[in-house]
């Protein structure tokens, strides 16, 4: 008899199964208490909206309602500018299916005036590693009010000013 705390060792000889065949999911995901400040200003009035941890010097952006250090529920909201700097960047060279793209998408991390965290999104205007620079200057391009629809999607990207 096996005594109850023994690991269980998986079956010896034998390969793994798979099914082939397809699951029909859909998800529906809120974007929580913070995330909906974010988006309903980024929507109606084209705002960047954060939120602020005093105790411990933190503005982050998107808006969260708690603070990620110390837990403190956030209430204060401060409105962030479009321009920042870019801190890292990347290339995907392949899509989230991991079908080649025709043209390398450019993603880039950015610290916003007035944010402590950095904001990851598209970096536009550019196809080449050559072409950017860690510690550039860039401004948020969001998109015109009407086709804004309360998506990170209504930020249309980064671009590099010079
Ligand atoms: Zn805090």
């Amino acid at each position: 008899m096996k005594n109850d705390t023994e690991m269980i060792e998986p079956p010896k000889n034998r390969e793994p199964r798979a099914w082939s065949g397809e699951i029909p999911l859909t998800s529906f995901y809120t974007a929580g208490a913070g995330g909906q400040i974010f988006l309903h200003a980024l929507k109606t009035q084209g705002k960047l909206i954060g939120t602020r941890c005093s105790p411990c010097e933190q503005v982050y952006l998107p808006a969260r309602s708690f603070c990620e250090r110390c837990f403190a529920e956030l209430v204060e909201q401060v409105e962030v500018k479009r321009t920042g700097k870019l801190v890292s960047y990347t290339f995907c060279h392949a899509d989230h299916n991991g079908a080649r793209l025709r043209r390398p998408v450019a993603l880039a991390l950015i610290q916003l005036e007035g944010a402590t965290t950095l904001l990851l999104h598209r970096l536009l205007g550019v196809s080449d590693p050559g072409e950017v620079k860690i510690g550039s200057r860039v401004e948020t391009v969001i998109k015109p009010k009407a086709k804004r629809h309360g998506t990170i999607l209504d930020i249309e990207g980064f671009r590099i000013l010079q």
